[in-house]
């Protein structure tokens, strides 16, 4: 049915860039066969996922939405995905996003742009805005999506579903295509909390295959609460006594009037169900993009080096020599937001401007994590908008890169912190379109956050 329903849907959306029946059907068969064997007891047996191209699935066309690994079919699948299809999910395909998961659109993809299922004329967010279209529109159940500044929690808030960023660690990243090392985390996306609850407890966990993964296995033993990753227990709607902060300097100037009143009503909400909320200045907020611009461009310009024809994907036709090869390659590879972050990366790394720009930035980074830690001291979980607005017009911020990297305000500065963020709908627009809520938590305590937004489900 979800296959059917994708069929039909993809003509107007575009969400999947490899939508695989026949690699699907087989899947599903493998579950019931294991199932009727009693092999298999999950909560997530036969439900039809959809995986973001940036996350390497053996055999299966891993794109970025990029031209440069338009032909890359992997030779190993990534945990996050192994974890999800042992416990008997079923791989739709693979859904569009941004070219690298560089942009806030899903318009940078080398396949064509994703559209907003709730009104096609506007985009769905991005990187992951394919996934987050895919729930969106019943073409999947759940989906995995990344982010690195924003990628899950932001096109979940333009498609009016959830998505979570798990703490920097929670996930392996482990097969996940590399734009920004230090920040990127895989997550879910779904109708509801509940839903990507029971994913994340299904993908979380140390893996040895990545030195930044922390905490134990689903059923493990750890006597650090935080470690725990039964994250479903946490689907409690019970606030009375939490500690909510709601950051002042989240809604100066460029917020959308109907995105500050659909949130502050969020609040109250929690208010009135027993939350303590108080409004508080959380500080440096007008440094996070500056800062995680220059970081996950100095990050991407290095990540992005091995795609040079040699060892992965496309390479040019006609070339004389080595230097040449590069260059055409790449230079016919990679899409124009691609190429300008792997110069303004190479910029901010290079010598004479590496301090000025790259080490300061770390600092900024540093002082953001230590306001974040401030403000957790008081509260348990910080709530505000995902984005300063809702879905925008297509074709709006291709023109303008500077405003779009201005509506990632709310998200890259929880990816410089390395802590966790669930991103829910709260309302509507005048537009009908969907509004996001943000609830922020301390690094590891997801289960805050889950048991703060399953209040509104
Ligand atoms: N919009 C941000 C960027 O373009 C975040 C992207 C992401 O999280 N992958 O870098």
């Amino acid at each position: 049915a979800y296959l059917d329903r994708a069929e039909a849907a993809e003509k107007n959306i575009n969400a999947f860039i490899t939508l695989d029946r026949e690699g699907a059907l087989a899947g599903a068969k493998e579950v019931d066969r294991k199932i009727a064997a009693g092999e298999l007891k999950s909560p997530i047996a036969g439900v039809p996922v959809a995986i973001k191209a940036n996350m390497c699935i053996e055999g299966k066309l891993t794109s970025c939405a990029s031209h440069i690994l338009d032909n890359f079919y992997p030779t190993y699948t990534s945990t996050a995905v192994e974890k999800l299809l042992e416990a008997g999910a079923v791989n739709l395909g693979s859904t569009n996003m941004d070219e690298f998961a560089m942009g806030s659109t899903s318009e940078t993809s080398y396949f064509g742009p994703t559209h907003n299922p709730w009104d096609l004329d506007r985009v769905p967010g991005g990187s992951s805005g394919g996934s987050a279209a895919a729930v969106a529109a019943n073409e999947c159940a759940v989906a995995l999506g990344s982010d690195t500044g924003g990628s899950i929690r932001q096109p979940a808030s333009f498609c009016g579903i959830t998505g979570i960023k798990p703490t920097y660690g929670r996930v392996s990243r482990y097969g996940l295509i590399a734009y920004g090392s230090s920040l990127d985390q895989i997550g879910p996306l779904g109708k509801d909390v509940t839903d990507c609850a029971t994913i994340l407890e299904i993908i979380s966990g140390k893996d040895l295959k990545d030195s930044t993964s922390v905490g134990v296995n689903a059923g493990e033993d750890t006597a650090d609460e935080r470690m725990k990753t039964d994250f479903t227990s946490a689907l409690k709607a019970d606030v009375k006594g939490m500690k909510i902060g709601v950051p002042k300097d989240y809604f100066l100037e460029g917020i959308d009037e109907d995105v500050k009143k659909a949130v502050l009503a969020a609040a109250d909400r929690l208010k009135e169900l027993g939350a303590e909320v108080e409004e508080f200045d959380l500080g440096m907020v007008e440094y996070a993009i500056p800062a995680y611009y220059i970081i996950a461009c100095a990050e991407a310009s290095s990540n992005l080096e091995r795609f040079d024809g040699v060892k992965y994907g496309y390479r040019t036709k006609d070339y004389n020599d080595l230097h040449e090869m590069y260059k055409k390659t790449r230079s016919e590879g990679f899409g124009p937001e691609v190429k300008r972050r792997i110069m303004l990366g190479s910029f901010v790394l290079s010598s004479g401007y590496y301090d000025a720009y790259y080490v300061k930035a770390l600092r900024v980074k540093a002082l953001i994590k230590k306001a974040f830690d401030k403000a957790f001291e008081k509260y348990d979980v910080i709530l505000g908008p995902v984005a300063p607005t809702t879905a925008l017009k297509c074709g709006e911020s291709l023109s303008d890169p500077i405003k779009m990297y201005l509506g990632d305000v709310y998200t890259v500065a929880i990816n410089l912190a390395g802590i966790p963020g669930i991103s829910l709908p709260c309302g509507y627009d005048k537009n009908g379109l969907p509004i996001g809520l943000q609830l922020l938590g301390q690094t590891f305590e997801e289960k805050k956050i889950i048991r703060a937004a399953y209040t509104f489900e």
